[in-house]
């Protein structure tokens, strides 16, 4: 399949990768992806793909990341199924930017931080502290709400259609 990729980052320009699973790509994420925006000048969020793994799953999120975010200027998206610090050089983006639900999240965000700045010397990850109110708020755990018949709708963005 061809995949198109977002526009490599102009001179000066300081783009961020918000790397995920994003299945599914939740209020939480958007909270991340718009606090981004105001230090970044672009973010481009990278869903990642599993190379060993049919990849209907990130496709479908692809697909509804680029809904959602359409009518946000600054934020693009991709589909990746490589190291982080590959789609950055890709990409030339100089920033990762992540968020931390709990003491446990910022272990393994730091973690996979410096582990990125090693591979890829550099490389910063920005790391923000969930929104109190959305520090609960999973994919998994609405994954699994919506296994029941749960209406997760409250925790998906709102689609914005078009006028
Ligand atoms: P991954 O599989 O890489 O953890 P996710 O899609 O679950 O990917 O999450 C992507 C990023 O978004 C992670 O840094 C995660 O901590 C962050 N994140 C997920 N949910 C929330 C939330 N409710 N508030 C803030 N950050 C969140």
């Amino acid at each position: 399949m061809t995949r198109r990729y977002p526009d490599p980052a102009a001179p000066g320009e300081r783009v961020a990768l918000f790397p995920g699973s994003f299945n599914p790509f939740t209020i939480g994420h958007l909270d991340i992806l718009e606090r981004g925006l105001a230090i970044f000048d672009r973010v481009i969020i990278v869903v990642g793909c599993n190379r060993n793994k049919p990849s209907a799953d990130a496709e479908n999120a692809l697909e509804a990341i680029r809904r959602l975010t359409a009518g946000i200027p600054r934020a693009d998206a991709m589909i990746w199924d490589g190291l982080t610090a590959d789609a950055a050089k890709l990409t030339g983006a100089r920033f990762l930017l992540r968020g931390a639900r709990s003491a446990a999240d910022f272990e393994y965000e730091r973690n996979m931080a410096d582990v990125n700045a090693m591979i890829s010397p550099g490389l910063e990850t920005v790391i923000l502290p969930a929104r109190p109110s959305l520090a609960p708020l999973s994919s998994s755990m609405v994954r699994e709400l919506s296994s029941f018949g749960y209406d997760v709708t409250q925790f998906l963005p709102s689609e914005k259609t078009s006028d």
